[in-house]
């Protein structure tokens, strides 16, 4: 068990002592998507960012329940179903499916309950009875239910502001408010909408009840860490605190945010948000070499996505791949996973990747050299190290999520070069060497080197 992970909150804006609140557990929430379109890599980086941090809880010996959830109603699905022509449920359900497949190809666990917010409607009447018998919200009569936010001495903190500077939102809803900053837990039903009965009149959640009421149902009261990316701290994750202090609950005890992938030093543009989509990627890269690049930048630090980048850091997992599998061809067997004191170090440091990523690579400075001598013990320690701290990434090739993908490319992949290193063969053994080197310089225009040694022709991949 670690006792030494260090954890930087968003709401006390320090690195401090992470102690969970029951001994040896750790209960998570995670906002997840709103299913109204395809994942691209802006929405699955908090998947992967948030992926590592458990993954290391879990290999720090902590049992971990994970909360994403699934926003199936909202104001865009139901303006994508009548785009789409499809039932506003029907168009929720394909891109929470395209989200899975997303998340599965990226090696990202599945989250230990995964709520559909219009499977817990329940539950949101229920904390909205709450919160109107104690006087923290109203219902103006009209359907719809808000919170009084003047009546909360805590509101904003989290977000560092103070509500007098605060931008009242102008909309039509305004003239049922009391205060132009109050917000809406529930919204009256609207002609042709979906709509819930609640003892207010029908309508439909905000975007905000539906996580505090899901975060309580799965992981009570208080739980230890709501994470989601930058962009919700305000309103979004202000208003879960809200609603749930208001109810008494003590929620969340610390908030992690993860940063933007950028373009052009922007939040993701909606122009690129086509060829950035995870399925239009990965026809470029590997799912583990697409985990790997986003999971390369501290969770707290912008990425600044680029083709070039992307390639780049495709080319340097390649490299640790390689060295994996010639380490256990050397030694003779695939070492097992550790994970060394340095790596721990970085983890506990607020997960600092970037210095994890540095030990990896010296890691597999020392595994070559190593080869070289043909020490074989410390071939082997280099191997595990770098497995250990892959496996915590989410990125060890051995992994069962690669291999059934990987592994049938693999075989292929290996079947077609035999094929070319056997007609090479035959073209030498006629003398024909014209052809045995236009073979060797067709395969290497693909990346694939071939050296010849005596125990016979030996291939791999740049
Ligand atoms: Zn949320």
């Amino acid at each position: 068990m670690s006792a030494s992970l260090k954890l930087y909150n968003t709401a006390t804006r320090q690195v401090s002592e992470f102690t969970p609140l029951r001994e040896g557990k750790v209960g998570i929430y995670l906002c997840g998507a709103t299913v109204q379109a395809a994942p691209h890599i802006g929405h699955i980086r908090s998947g992967v960012n948030f992926d590592i941090l458990r993954r290391w809880l879990l290999a720090s010996g902590y049992d971990v329940t994970f909360i994403r959830n699934v926003t199936d109603i909202d104001d865009k699905i139901l303006q994508k179903s009548e785009l789409e022509a499809m039932p506003w449920w029907a168009l929720a359900l394909k891109y929470e499916r395209a989200f899975t497949s997303a998340y599965a190809a990226l090696n990202v666990l599945p989250p230990t309950y995964e709520p559909r917010a219009t499977g817990h409607i329940t539950q949101m009447i229920e904390l909205m009875e709450k919160l109107v018998e104690n006087g923290s919200a109203y219902a103006p009569g009209n359907g719809d239910v808000y919170l009084e936010v003047r009546k909360l001495s805590r509101y904003l903190s989290l977000s560092n502001q103070k509500l007098d500077d605060l931008q009242s939102i102008d909309d039509s809803e305004n003239s049922f408010k009391k205060d132009p900053r109050d917000f809406a837990l529930w919204k009256a039903a609207k002609p042709g909408e979906p709509s819930w009965p609640t003892p207010w009149g029908a309508g439909r959640p905000g975007w905000h009840i539906e996580c505090s009421a899901m975060a309580h149902t799965y992981l009570g009261e208080n739980f230890d860490i709501h994470g989601g990316g930058l962009d919700l701290i305000f309103p979004h994750h202000e208003n879960e605190i809200a609603q749930s202090e208001a109810a008494g609950y003590g929620f969340a005890n610390i908030w992690m945010h993860n940063a933007w992938v950028t373009t052009a030093g922007e939040k993701m543009s909606k122009s690129l948000g086509n060829s950035l989509q995870v399925q239009e990627l990965l026809k470029r890269v590997r799912g583990i070499e697409l985990r790997w690049y986003l999971g390369s930048a501290h969770y707290r630090s912008m990425l600044e996505f680029s083709f070039e980048a992307l390639e780049e850091s495709a080319v340097n997992f390649r490299r640790i791949e390689g060295f994996l599998k010639r380490a256990a061809e050397i030694v003779g067997y695939q070492p097992d996973p550790i994970i060394s004191a340095d790596f721990a170090a970085a983890m506990n440091d607020d997960l600092a990747v970037p210095q994890a990523l540095a030990l990896i690579s010296e890691n597999v400075r020392l595994g070559n050299i190593a080869i070289t001598a043909n020490d074989h013990a410390a071939i082997a320690t280099a191997a595990s190290e770098i497995r250990g701290a892959l496996g915590v990434l989410g990125c060890d090739p051995a992994d069962e999520a690669f291999a059934t993908a990987s592994q049938s490319d693999a075989s292929v992949l290996d079947g077609l070069i035999a094929l070319a290193l056997e007609q090479r063969t035959a073209a030498r053994a006629r003398k024909d060497f014209a052809t045995s080197d236009r073979i060797r310089d067709q395969l290497a225009a693909l990346g694939v080197i071939i050296e010849d040694t005596a125990a016979g022709t030996r291939w791999s991949v740049n």
